[in-house]
């Protein structure tokens, strides 16, 4: 017999992954408990890519991330070292194309409008409760109890682990005590007002074009730029061999916080042209991070008994598909689709297995084709191929329909 008593979730983690899967599961009618390390009082982060696939959960779960600043991405322009002008391609309308626009966001921005709709009064069912400053150490997936390292525990009906690419609750999994190492890639990262490009002669040329993404390559060195808050701001991404910048970070734990050095920066990149360099040099020093590129093994599962882990503590992305934010989004929206409201308890370990079945394919192909993506796709006609056979793929996927489908077909087999 189904019951409508709402499951209590607690949910390991309050970063994007785990907010989505906290808004879908108290839209849901469930009871939701989120336990986050830090006090995000320090929130960082620049922008990140919301792909049509992503664009179409956030709009279903009522965002529209234009409503934030986010910029409609409408082609992307590439560049020699030298600064040379190389081709120029525009996405045209991607709403006509894959049903959903394709957007770039500033982290920030929608780190707090996901909090908002998570545990903000407004909106469907119950506020999602959230706890900061509570570290996980241990997540117990007989019981659904999280343990943290102050030595408290809570018990609920599942836990959601969604501690990133460091997860604790990983290990909880049979085989996936897995530990991240380094993708021999790092990222300097930072923003520049786009008023201050524009007004500069050498500079002005590489914004010309309202939402686009643009590139500058040589070899294993890319610096990309692209807009985010309503165009206000240029936010750069500046791909360079992780040994070059090695001792900047403290250890090489891909924490998002390190800060980089501008000189050292420069000097790697002292191969491009001026008018590159002009634009490495408006970083401002102070808000200047370098980050280390992580990779993880495949994990063997997703899944164990009362457990799910989902985000990059499933799957973390390397970022040259711009999917990271997307398949923890992905993951958020499949879990509430296939534990509706009504949802027996016995039943949880198999509504995760299936879970599990809707993410695990998905979620490891695009983190391949990823992969594939940042060894150099792109620089022949065939990875040219590839690579748009890869965005098809990413983008043309509603997670909601096909989890939905699913729970279906599950519930069919299974006679209900
Ligand atoms: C501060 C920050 C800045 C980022 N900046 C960018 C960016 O500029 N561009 C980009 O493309 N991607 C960025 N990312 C990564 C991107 O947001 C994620 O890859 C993607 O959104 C997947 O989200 P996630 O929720 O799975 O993981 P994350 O966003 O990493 O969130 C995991 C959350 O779990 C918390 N957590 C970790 N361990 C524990 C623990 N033991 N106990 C309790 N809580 C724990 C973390 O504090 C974090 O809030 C950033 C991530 C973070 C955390």
């Amino acid at each position: 017999m189904t019951t409508e008593t709402p499951l209590h979730v607690l949910i390991a983690g309050g970063g994007i992954g785990g907010l989505t899967a906290a808004i879908a599961l108290r839209q849901a009618g469930h009871d939701v408990e989120i336990f986050e390390q830090s006090s995000f009082s320090h929130e960082t982060g620049a922008a990140v890519h919301l792909a049509p696939n992503s664009n179409g959960v956030l709009r279903r779960l009522g965002l529209k991330v234009e409503d934030i600043g986010a910029v409609e991405c409408l082609g992307n322009d590439d560049y020699s070292a030298e600064g040379e002008f190389l081709e120029s391609n525009d996405y045209g309308c991607s709403e006509e194309t894959w049903g959903h626009p394709w957007h770039l966001v500033h982290r920030v921005a929608l780190h707090i409008t996901l909090r908002r709709m998570a545990t903000g009064p407004e909106g469907q069912g119950q506020p999602a409760q959230l706890h900061l400053g509570k570290r996980i150490k241990y997540a117990d997936p007989d019981s659904a109890r999280l343990i943290f390292q102050d030595g408290t525990e809570i018990q609920g009906d599942l836990v959601l682990g969604a501690d990133g690419v460091h997860s604790h609750t990983r290990k909880s999994i049979p085989g996936g005590d897995l530990t991240p190492f380094d993708s021999g890639k790092s990222a300097y990262r930072f923003l520049v007002p786009t008023s201050q490009l524009a007004a500069n002669p050498v500079t002005a040329q590489y914004v010309s074009k309202p939402g686009h993404e643009v590139m500058w390559t040589k070899g294993s060195k890319k610096i990309v730029m692209y807009p985010c808050k309503g165009g206000s701001l240029m936010n750069f991404v500046v791909l360079h061999p992780s040994h070059e910048s090695a001792h900047e970070l403290a250890d090489s734990s891909g924490a998002y916080q390190a800060t980089g050095n501008k000189d050292k920066m420069i000097q790697i990149f002292s191969e491009f042209a001026p008018s590159v360099i002009e634009l490495l040099r408006m970083a401002d020093d102070q808000s200047l991070k370098v980050w280390n590129l992580l990779d993880l093994e495949k994990m063997p599962a997703f899944v164990h008994k009362k457990l799910a882990v989902l985000g990059d503590a499933a799957h973390p992305f390397l970022p040259y598909q711009g999917q990271g934010a997307g398949q923890a989004i992905e993951d958020g929206i499949s879990l509430a689709t296939v534990l509706p409201l009504g949802t027996p308890k016995a039943a949880i370990p198999e509504r995760l297995q299936l879970y599990e079945k809707c993410r695990y394919e998905r979620a490891n192909t695009i983190q391949s084709n990823t992969r594939i993506t940042g060894e150099g796709g792109g620089a022949s006609s065939a990875d040219e191929t590839n690579f748009m056979n890869f965005i098809d793929y990413n983008f043309r996927h509603d997670e909601f329909v096909h989890s939905t489908e699913q729970l279906r077909k599950h519930l069919a087999s299974v006679g209900k």
